[in-house]
């Protein structure tokens, strides 16, 4: 068994109050109480560390926390009610009135809503595409640099090490959003990035039944950031849905080699379809970031993008309807496949200047058999005619 192995299926589980038990009890209380009033008292002023109210810490959410931790080879992590939650509160946690955030590559776009809110209370950011772009943007006000890699449905690969190295020259804080991954295949605390950040409703949940999320790093970002941000925003995460990550933990190992597997085949055979421009997987070595995503990632997951040989929505809508096992919806990481075009779900003007091709269409490959996938996608592409 690897270190990874152990820390999803094992760590923290061996304590005395889990009394042997195989799965970890659901803490289902709001509050916990004290024999007397100091004592009370000592743990509301340590509320990070010890039992007092669910909003803030809960055993369950703990245990969950630790694995978590421990997979990114972080310090500390602190669970939230949903990816957004994370993510909201950790940006609000490193900026002020006046700051001035980098946002590289394409994010996760409730990140970049949040970030517009940020303005009104008059904190800026400025999206560039690469460190060149990162140089002309930066300004003396620039405290954070936001990223993700791979990034959000283009699936480009940032260079991790080189971009957390400016950064830190430069005095910024860096976040990445590792959703994509999973702390599995890549970890981002290990080649320079300050805080890691994943939806938990993704590959580590894996079953499509819970909404979670996670910030990842050093004590002294995570601890003011839980007594602050978490307690205020009020976006805990309960013990029955930290619960289901730990239950979600024990498989993770053995479900991302299967996505793994799965989605390079899918995306191979894509990738040789006459009726699909490109793929955009970077296990594929005809990525141009696969050489630096060898070099930084241990394996790939199964979400990735292509885009189809048409300018038509109807062509597109037609290759979408005709999928039988591929499910139509939004998010990915379960077990099922999905299916989601977001050109058909955003406004023209709108994805012309986001720059998103009609023809794109993302993929979550599941854990079905790759040969059923592959034959589902071939008979789609078939019956758009032209794309056959
Ligand atoms: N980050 C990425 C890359 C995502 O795709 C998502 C959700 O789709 C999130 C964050 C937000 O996570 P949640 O939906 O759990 O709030």
């Amino acid at each position: 068994m690897d270190e990874d192995e152990w820390i999803c299926g094992r760590l923290g589980e061996d304590e005395p109050w889990m009394l042997g038990a195989v799965n970890p009890p659901v803490f289902e209380n709001s509050l916990f109480t004290f024999a007397t009033a100091e004592e009370l008292g000592e743990a509301i002023r340590d509320e990070d560390e010890r039992y007092v109210y669910w909003r803030g810490t809960n055993p369950t959410v703990d245990l969950a926390q630790r694995k978590l931790a421990a997979l990114e080879r972080g310090e500390r992590a602190k669970c939230f009610g949903s990816g957004m939650g994370a993510i909201s509160a950790t940006i609000s946690s490193l900026v002020s009135a006046g700051d001035h955030v980098l946002v590289l590559g394409a994010v996760y776009g409730p990140t970049t809503q949040f970030l517009r809110y940020l303005e009104k209370f008059g904190v800026t950011h400025t999206h560039v595409d690469d460190l060149a772009g990162c140089d002309s943007a930066i300004r003396d006000s620039t405290r954070l640099l936001y990223f993700e890699s791979p990034s959000y449905m283009a699936y480009a690969v940032v260079d991790i090490a080189e971009v957390t190295g400016w950064a830190r020259e430069r005095g910024l804080v860096s976040v990445m959003d590792n959703t994509w991954s999973t702390p599995l295949f890549q970890k981002p605390l290990t080649m320079g990035v300050d805080l890691v950040v994943h939806s938990l409703s993704k590959y580590i949940g894996g079953h499509s039944d819970l909404v979670g999320g996670v910030v990842i790093g050093p004590a002294r970002l995570i601890r003011p950031l839980a007594l602050t941000e978490y307690q205020l925003y009020g976006a805990a995460m309960s013990p029955h849905d930290a619960a289901k990550v730990i239950k979600g933990l024990r498989t993770l190992p053995v479900r991302m080699a299967a996505h793994q597997e799965r989605g390079l085949a899918v995306a191979s055979f894509l990738n040789d379809h006459p009726g699909v421009r490109s793929v955009n997987h970077p296990g594929l070595p005809s990525h141009p970031g696969h050489a630096i995503a060898m070099r930084q990632m241990a394996g790939f997951s199964s979400l990735f993008s292509l885009v189809l040989d048409t300018e038509s929505r109807e062509e597109v809508a037609t290759f979408i309807d005709k999928l039988r096992y591929f499910r139509i919806g939004v998010s990915w990481g379960g077990f099922e496949s999905l299916v989601n075009a977001p050109a058909l779900s955003t406004e023209e003007s709108v994805r012309a200047t986001m720059g998103i091709p009609v023809g794109l269409v993302r993929l979550s490959v599941g854990l079905e058999p790759a040969d059923a996938l592959i034959k589902d996608l071939g008979l789609a592409l078939e019956g758009v005619g032209r794309l056959a």
